[in-house]
């Protein structure tokens, strides 16, 4: 077998596998090496102290396996298009990749059972499987690959299917035939800044995230009081935010264009959690609601705290006498751990709650 048709029955075995989309980028030291220096250099990564470790991994990704020859780059699509997003009055938004089962898993299982797939077909090569475990920079390897352009936002944007897909990579022994460069997907950012406006804490500077302000990372990563001045951009937002990828015209539903539906196992189960149930939570109820969910991430603090900004951001916008109770409540409540009656108490200086 040549290397075209190894490349061809690797990709066959992802795509069989669910992944909507696939490609192959080559082994090559990261030419955003300056860019994630200069990021780190400024803070922008927040406390998320893991990034700085693993240097010279992420810029020089194919140390990932001894021996490395490619990387099969796949996305798994986990929302459509163009859908509209309303919560109930009194609930706070869930991020749209952590609303069914936890990707990590999801994608794991599958990559790791084609893996296995292609030592029996290919005995003598390895391959390595990374999902958001390994140190390496899997949206400039999916650039490399043809799967979509790095977006002004920083996602990766596919023409046909937008961002919403999940990125994973299998590192590889095999000889295999990578993208070319002049059949990778060119930049259709264009004079567009419609992400850069929506950004509820004007995190977004062109083809750069600030960490430390954006709300996923606020939300989901960020384990100590959010700074007040903050408070207002997690609008209805308790996990994560969606704002700079729903604005962005390459995820609105166009005819014609319909790219692959999502992977069932994404199928919504939480779009959005009542703010009065997560406030009246302990870690037994946090662990069922988050049972098999990516948001397990967020430990019960966390939650509390979330909610209790959004719960802020509510009542900033109109009454509602139970929430405001409980925010009350919670201000005054000594067993209350610190930073979530800190909290309470921020929010009731700070938003004005209508009562
Ligand atoms: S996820 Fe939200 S806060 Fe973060 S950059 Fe996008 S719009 Fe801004
Ligand atoms: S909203 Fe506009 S600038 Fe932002 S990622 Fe989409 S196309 Fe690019």
């Amino acid at each position: 077998m040549n290397a075209q048709e190894t490349t061809g029955r690797v990709l066959e075995t992802v795509r069989r596998a669910g992944f909507a989309l696939a490609g192959v980028a080559p082994v090559q030291v990261s030419q955003w090496a300056a860019e994630l220096g200069g990021w780190l250099e400024a803070g922008k990564h927040g406390t998320m102290a893991y990034l700085d470790q693993d240097e010279e991994l992420r810029t020089d990704p194919g140390r990932v396996l001894d021996g490395c020859r490619a990387f099969v780059v796949v996305g798994d699509v986990y929302a459509p298009r163009g859908e509209e997003d309303s919560p109930e009055a009194g609930h706070g938004k869930v991020a749209r990749y952590a609303r069914g089962r936890n990707y990590h898993d999801v994608m794991k299982r599958r990559l790791h059972a084609c893996a296995d797939a292609l030592r029996l077909a290919f005995p003598g090569s390895e391959f390595r499987t990374c999902v958001d475990t390994v140190p390496i920079m899997e949206r400039e390897l999916a650039v490399l690959a043809g799967l979509g352009w790095q977006a002004k936002n920083t996602m990766v944007i596919h023409p046909r299917q937008g961002s919403y897909f999940l990125l994973g990579v299998v590192a590889t022994t095999l000889e295999l035939v990578t993208t070319k460069p002049e059949d990778r997907v060119e930049d259709a950012c264009g004079s567009c800044t419609r992400c850069i406006d929506a950004c509820p804490t004007q995190a977004i500077t062109p083809y750069s995230v600030n960490g430390s302000r954006c709300v996923s990372y606020l939300t989901i990563e960020h384990r100590d009081a959010i700074a007040p001045e903050l408070h207002a951009g997690l609008r209805d937002w308790v996990f994560g935010c969606d704002i700079c990828q729903e604005v962005c015209p390459h995820n609105s539903a166009r005819e014609g264009s319909a790219g692959a539906s999502p992977h069932g196992a994404y199928a919504p189960k939480l779009r959005s959690l009542s703010l009065l149930e997560v406030l009246g939570w302990d870690e037994t109820s946090r662990r069922g609601a988050f049972e098999s969910s990516a948001m397990k991430r967020a430990t019960l603090e966390m939650m509390k705290r979330n909610a209790l900004i959004v719960a802020g951001n509510s009542l900033s916008q109109g009454p509602d006498a139970g929430l405001l109770a409980r925010v009350r409540e919670i201000a005054a409540d000594g067993r209350e751990p610190d930073m979530v009656r800190r909290t309470a108490q921020q929010v009731l200086e700070n938003t004005k709650p209508q009562s």
